[in-house]
């Protein structure tokens, strides 16, 4: 299958390389010309067949997905290379009732947007009607940046800080396109935003939040405003989170700054519970769901459909 020859010249992303994907030469993402898939996944949360895209023009000090966004360097494998059809037929077959969309992540699903475009288009060709969720860094170029708006009914947009020189020694790109897009995207299609996001990173981007929410009360204060607890990860693996004081209160502040629609998820526990060693454990296992003291789960009536198993904490 040829893909569109634009990857001749990749200027999908603000770093413009120029490079010739299509003969495997390698921009800053170091993707080529077929975009390579970590893994899919139906996610009951966000009612979408989640596709992992690997790569990104981003190298975060933080990124809790650093493993997929800076391959190859990180040597692991997936999925690999899949047909646009094929993906296509995939999606269609496993979506449920309530599956209402295609969801591209990463990485950087924008750096493979031509490949994104074959896949929706490939599953409404089959007369499926789908949406489709794009979660992004925001530094695509303009002319791409209108290609996922017209595409995208779900974007999830992360500005990752306000500053330049802050942006640009979590992530290692300047922050001013990703600010131009984000006021593009809620002037032109505000009803495309799911949520702008930042992750708050205390000592680094804790300050960063205001200065963005202000930003984002100044073009439309309705914009849903999230804040994600860093968890340390990657570069910043010896870096504290933030408190659940602090989340409180930065939320509290955007609200004050005039954003309407502001939360937060996660946290970085300062304190442990109390009691034996296992009743310590047994705390923890009574909030996902298993009431079992003492445990074997060999015996269990529930080990088929273990409550405990699946916890995704952060819901
Ligand atoms: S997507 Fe961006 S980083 Fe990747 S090759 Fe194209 S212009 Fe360069
Ligand atoms: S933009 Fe996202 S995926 Fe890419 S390195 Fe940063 S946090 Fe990771």
């Amino acid at each position: 299958m040829q893909h569109p020859s634009e990857l001749a010249r990749c200027n999908l992303c603000e770093w413009r390389c120029g490079v010739n994907r299509l003969e495997g030469e390698r921009g800053v993402c170091r993707a080529g010309m077929h975009p390579l898939i970590a893994y899919t996944m139906l996610s009951e949360t966000l009612s979408s067949y989640s596709v992992t895209m690997l790569g990104c023009n981003f190298r975060c000090i933080y990124c809790n997905a650093y493993r997929i966004s800076q391959y190859p360097d990180a040597q692991w494998f997936y999925r690999d290379y899949v047909e646009p059809s094929v993906l296509a037929d995939e999606t269609i077959s496993r979506m449920k009732p309530d599956t209402d969309k295609i969801g591209f992540t990463g990485g950087e699903p924008t750096i493979h947007l031509p490949y994104i475009e074959e896949v929706v288009r490939a599953i409404r060709e089959k007369g499926t009607e789908i949406g489709v969720g794009i979660a992004t860094n925001g530094f695509c170029t303009p002319e791409t940046l209108t290609r996922v708006i017209d595409l995208a009914t779900s974007i999830s947009f992360e500005i990752k800080a306000y500053d330049d020189d802050v942006h640009r020694m979590l992530t290692g790109a300047p922050s001013a396109p990703v600010l131009r897009n984000a006021k593009v995207l809620a002037t032109t299609a505000r009803e495309s935003i799911r949520v702008f996001r930042t992750v708050v990173i205390p000592g680094i981007t804790d300050r960063q939040v205001l200065k963005i929410a202000a930003f984002i009360a100044d073009v439309d204060p309705t914009i849903p405003y999230r804040l994600i607890g860093f968890r340390p990860n990657f570069i910043l693996y010896y870096h504290p989170g933030p408190s659940m004081a602090l989340m409180n209160d930065l939320t509290e502040q955007c609200k004050d700054i005039g954003l309407t629609d502001v939360a937060w998820s996660g946290y970085y526990p300062t304190e442990m519970p109390g009691g034996s060693e296992t009743e310590i454990a047994a705390q923890y296992l009574r909030r996902a769901g298993c009431h079992k003291y003492p445990r074997s789960c060999g015996e269990c009536e529930l080990k088929d459909q273990c409550p405990a198993c699946l916890l995704e904490p952060w819901r």
